[in-house]
Parts: C-alpha cells; sequence; structure tokens
C-alpha cells in the first residue's frame, strides 16, 4: 500500500465531454487546490434553466482539505460559478487583476465581497499553498492576461494551460511565455491538460489584429453610423473598435449590461486605454450625425434579450437600426445558436442595414488553439501524462490522437469524464477511482431545486400545453358544488373549440359521477380518474397529450353554515 502523498490526483469536476463549467481538483496528500470554478450556459431543452454548475458534492465532503481556487482567466465558463461555490467552502481565490475585477462584480452581487480573500497573482509569479507551489504563465486568449498554472508537488508538475492560443501578435503586446514553457518542458513535466475546444481545426489561430484591419477597412467604408455586435468580454476587440472610432472621427456608445460592466472594470484596472472624451452615454448618440458615431452592443449569438436584437426588433429604448447603418457582428454563433443568429442578421437586412456577418470576411478569430498551436504546447512541454480537457468527447479523442502522433505512448494519455479520479506516481498513471459528478441547475434564486421531473413537466406543456380542470366538492357528501371548469393554456385556442372544450367538461362529470357511484371519493383517486378519462378523450380527438391539472377543492358545508349564523 502506497503511502497517502505519493500520488498526485487529478479529478476534473467539469469541461470533460462539455464545454463549460470547467473545474478541475488536484489533490496531494490532504490538500486540494482547484483550477477554475465555471458555469454552463443551458441547452435549449433545459427550459427556463439559467445556467448550470458543477457538482460539488466531492469537494463539500471535503471541504477541510481544499485550500484554495486558482483562476486562469475571466471568462464565466471559468469563474461564473465562484459565488456559488465560495457560499459552500470559503478559500481564497488567486487570479489576475482583471478576472478577480470580475469576479469581486460578481460577488458585490451577491452580497459576498467582503468575506472572500482575493489575491491578485502576475505571470512568472511563484506562490506557495500548503505542499504545491503554485505558478502562473502567461498565455494569450480572448480576455487579456489569461494565464496558465503549474503545480510543482514532489512527484513532478502538473501544468494545465487554461484557454490558449498562440498569438504572437496580439493587442496588448502581452506575448504567450513560451520561453517559460520550454524550460518546464526541459525539466520535466508530469502530466498536461490542454485546451481542445479548436482541435479539429487545421493551422494555426489567426491573430487578433487581423479582426482591427477589417474595423479600419470598413470603417473607411461606412456612411452613416456603426453598430458592431461583439461578446462583452473580448477587451482586445472592445479596444480596437474604440480606437478605429478614434482613428475616423467618431464617438462611441455602449449597449447591453454585461458590456457596460466589463468595461467599467476593464477600464478602472487599466486594461483599456480610451482617448479622452471618446465614450458618450447611448441617448447621447441621436445629438450626433451618424457618420460620427459607433455603438459596441452584446447579442453577438442572437440571444432573444440581448441589446441588439432588442435593436433590430424595434424594442430598444434608445437605438433602432436605420438603413444605410453598417452592422458587424464580430463572433462565430456558438453551435446551438446559428439559427437565433441568422434570425438576427435576416432582420437587419429587412431594415436595410449593411450587415457582415462571419463568412463574408474576417471580422471574427478565435481564442483558442488550432492543431499546430496545439502540437507546439506539447512539444515543448512533452509531459509524460497527457489528460485533453475543456472539449466535447470527440475533439478530447482528437487531441489524444494529436498526442499520440507526437510520440506519447496510448497509455499515457486519458480520454476522461468528468468525476474520474486519475492518480499519477512518478512511475505511473492510472485511472483509480469515481466521485460524484455532474450538473445542479440554477433557475432564478434556486440553486439544484429543479431537477429531471420539473424539467419534464416543463418540456411538456411547452410541447403540448396545459388543461387545469376545477370543481368544488362537499367534503361529506362528495356532491358538486361548482364547475368543472376547464381552463387551458397553449393546447388549443379556445374560441373555436368550444365543442371540444364542453365534451372535456362533460368527460369530467361522467368520471366523478362514476367515482362517487362505487363510493371511492378519495382525492388522488378522484384526480387520477379525471386525468385518465380526459386525457384519453382528448387524444382521440386532437393527438395531443397536454398536461392536465385537476384542482379540487373540498367545502365543509356544516363549517361554512354555522358560520353563516
Ligand atoms: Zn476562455
Ligand atoms: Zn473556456
Amino acid at each position: 500500500m502506497l503511502a497517502k502523498d505519493s500520488e498526485v490526483q487529478v479529478i476534473p469536476l467539469g469541461g470533460l465531454g462539455e464545454i463549460g463549467k470547467n473545474m478541475t481538483a488536484v489533490k496531494y496528500g490532504d490538500h486540494i487546490l482547484l483550477i477554475d470554478c465555471g458555469l454552463a450556459f443551458p441547452e435549449e431543452e433545459m427550459m427556463g434553466i439559467d445556467f448550470v454548475l458543477p457538482d460539488y458534492t466531492y469537494l463539500v465532503d471535503n471541504q477541510e482539505k481544499v485550500q484554495a481556487v486558482l483562476l486562469t482567466h475571466g471568462h464565466e465558463d471559468h469563474i461564473g460559478g465562484l459565488p456559488y461555490f465560495l457560499k459552500q467552502i470559503k478559500v481564497p481565490v488567486y487570479g489576475s487583476r482583471l478576472a478577480l475585477g470580475l469576479v469581486e462584480r460578481k460577488l458585490k452581487e451577491h452580497h459576498m465581497e467582503r468575506d472572500i480573500d482575493l489575491r491578485p497573482v502576475k505571470p512568472r509569479d511563484m506562490v506557495e499553498i500548503g505542499p504545491f507551489q503554485v505558478e502562473f504563465i502567461r498565455v494569450t486568449h480572448s480576455i487579456p492576461d489569461a494565464m496558465a498554472i503549474a503545480i510543482h508537488t514532489s512527484l513532478g508538475t502538473v501544468v494545465h494551460t487554461g484557454d490558449f492560443k498562440i498569438d504572437h501578435t496580439p493587442v496588448d503586446g502581452d506575448i504567450i511565455d513560451l520561453h517559460r514553457f520550454a524550460t518546464l518542458g526541459e525539466q520535466g513535466v508530469l502530466l498536461l491538460m490542454s485546451d481542445s475546444t479548436n482541435v479539429e481545426r487545421e493551422g494555426y489561430t489567426l491573430s487578433e489584429h487581423l479582426v482591427g484591419r477589417s474595423f479600419d477597412e470598413y470603417f473607411l467604408a461606412a456612411e452613416e453610423r456603426i453598430i458592431i455586435a461583439t461578446f462583452a468580454s473580448n477587451i482586445h476587440r472592445l479596444q480596437q473598435a474604440i480606437l478605429t472610432a478614434h482613428k475616423y472621427g467618431r464617438q462611441v456608445a455602449v449597449a447591453g449590461r454585461s458590456m457596460v460592466n466589463v468595461l467599467a472594470v476593464a477600464d478602472e484596472l487599466g486594461y483599456l486605454n480610451i482617448p479622452e472624451g471618446m465614450l458618450i452615454e447611448l441617448d447621447e448618440v441621436d445629438r450626433l450625425p451618424n457618420n460620427q458615431v459607433v455603438i459596441l452592443t452584446t447579442g453577438s449569438q442572437g440571444e432573444p434579450m440581448s441589446a441588439l436584437t432588442r435593436m433590430a426588433f424595434g424594442e430598444h429604448r434608445q437605438v433602432e437600426v436605420l438603413p444605410g447603418d453598417t452592422v458587424i457582428i464580430s463572433a462565430t454563433p456558438i453551435p446551438g445558436n446559428e439559427k437565433l443568429v441568422s434570425r438576427i442578421i435576416d432582420q437587419l437586412f429587412k431594415l436595410k442595414a449593411k450587415v457582415i456577418y462571419e463568412g463574408s470576411s474576417d471580422i471574427h478569430v478565435s481564442g483558442h488553439p488550432s492543431q499546430e498551436e496545439l502540437k507546439l504546447m506539447l512539444n515543448l512541454l512533452r509531459p509524460k501524462y497527457f489528460i485533453p480537457v475543456h472539449g466535447e468527447y470527440r475533439m478530447l479523442k482528437k487531441h489524444a490522437e494529436l498526442a499520440q502522433q507526437l510520440g506519447i505512448p496510448e497509455e499515457n494519455i486519458f480520454v476522461g469524464e468528468i468525476g474520474q479520479v486519475f492518480s499519477f506516481t512518478s512511475q505511473n498513471g492510472r485511472i483509480t477511482g469515481r466521485v460524484p459528478a455532474g450538473r445542479v441547475l440554477v433557475d432564478g434564486l434556486g440553486v439544484g431545486d429543479v431537477g429531471n421531473i420539473v424539467l419534464r413537466d416543463r418540456r411538456d406543456m411547452a410541447k403540448e400545453g396545459i388543461l387545469i380542470v376545477v370543481l368544488t366538492m362537499d367534503k361529506q357528501t362528495h356532491q358538486v358544488l361548482t364547475g368543472p371548469d376547464i381552463v387551458s393554456r397553449g393546447f388549443v385556442y379556445v374560441r373555436e373549440a368550444e365543442v371540444l372544450m364542453e365534451e372535456a367538461r362533460l368527460k369530467v362529470v361522467s368520471a366523478l359521477e362514476k367515482c362517487t357511484s362505487k363510493g371511492n371519493c378519495g382525492w388522488s383517486y378522484i384526480k387520477q380518474e379525471i386525468k385518465s378519462h380526459l386525457g384519453k378523450f382528448l387524444f382521440e380527438k386532437t393527438r395531443r397529450r397536454p398536461m392536465i391539472l385537476p384542482i379540487i377543492m373540498e367545502v365543509d358545508k356544516s363549517i361554512a353554515s354555522t358560520k353563516m349564523d
């Protein structure tokens, strides 16, 4: 039997086999470090769900071991879960000033900014946490100050790239620290976890700089207003838009709460260069000539409530899209959002705007590495073991193949699942167990209170509608006093289905009569009878199965009458 601290364990709790809610535990002896604490956005069938968190059960069960959370960067899929996690387990959080600035904003919304110990770190900082030496290494990505993390233990070094690309001409000039990665590789890396998002793309991901060049061309050609929709957190792109606007004598207004927030944090922390007087309020836009205006907005994914959608459909309070406006959608639709994005583009064309979107030009580049960059990272670090992370199953698989081509033996590569425990000694690596892992759904203020049954009900209601049967019944005699009345939503258009609804009502009456004649007057029995009789009838008539909800109120007439005396 090995001593407890003769192995390093890595336990991914999110981000494997999925895009989003990234979180990885690294355990050595009685000490756990967490890399990132993200959230995921709901899939289409998760109706009404705002977002999804990793299942933290394993960490709650081992909370005395948890030392700290280390952040790779400030994207939602890496920091979004923090307020919920920190409510359960209070530990220090290490990250760049920008990532922590964005975290602080979230903590304020949850009224918990005073309770949490936020510790800013810079690239090449080395921090001692328990038995770990933790090192932060600069990478380039679609948000400033993204960092890979190297965790040094007495058994070897574990490197997590975080999200990265290799951009030799980044907008802020902060180049990825290839020297440090090379040195680590030279010294020996036990395990590498690396970003798999773009592994399906050959070649290199283009530099963010190219987007600036395209902006320049479109700004030169634009005669009316320019509206740019992009990701709220893409500070480099916002920076390029602002400087290009300055060059062409335009002023900039910002729409969309998340973008306003990110810009405020980034500006306050000195991550932005905004020439004096460049920013104006949205309601000042109308006072300027059209050719002196740029509007930066959220909504590049066609989100129905976003500022761009509201502008396009005439529902925005301050801005509407005018004929001749140039609208640049500087993003790629995230898989699943394609329809929403095309709906917006169509609408913008109808308004006679000039629409520039992906497929028609270079107005977006990815923040993730393509195959050649992934190969370079693998070759620089030359890890003994490799776990591809940050990707759906096929991406992890592809990334594993890539690593194999570069000479990492197949048995040293793990295509894993969340909840699996990967254990490494200096001699071997294997899967040694499993901890609880999965997803926790957040709906409004409720965390984890919407489970599969609630989701199934929401799906049924959305598909077939709902029918509510209301009646009052005498508690003693079981005589029906009022009703049954039927109210429906989303099932049929009632005014054109009066006959059907009356027939349905009669079905309920006969179901009730059957119950009383059998002398079986228990509540749940009556409800069940109404559901099955009515359900069968409606299916025969309409081939639909709406949700049926009987509401029976019992009235105790003897009490009612005594009270009346
Ligand atoms: Zn990211
Ligand atoms: Zn990410």
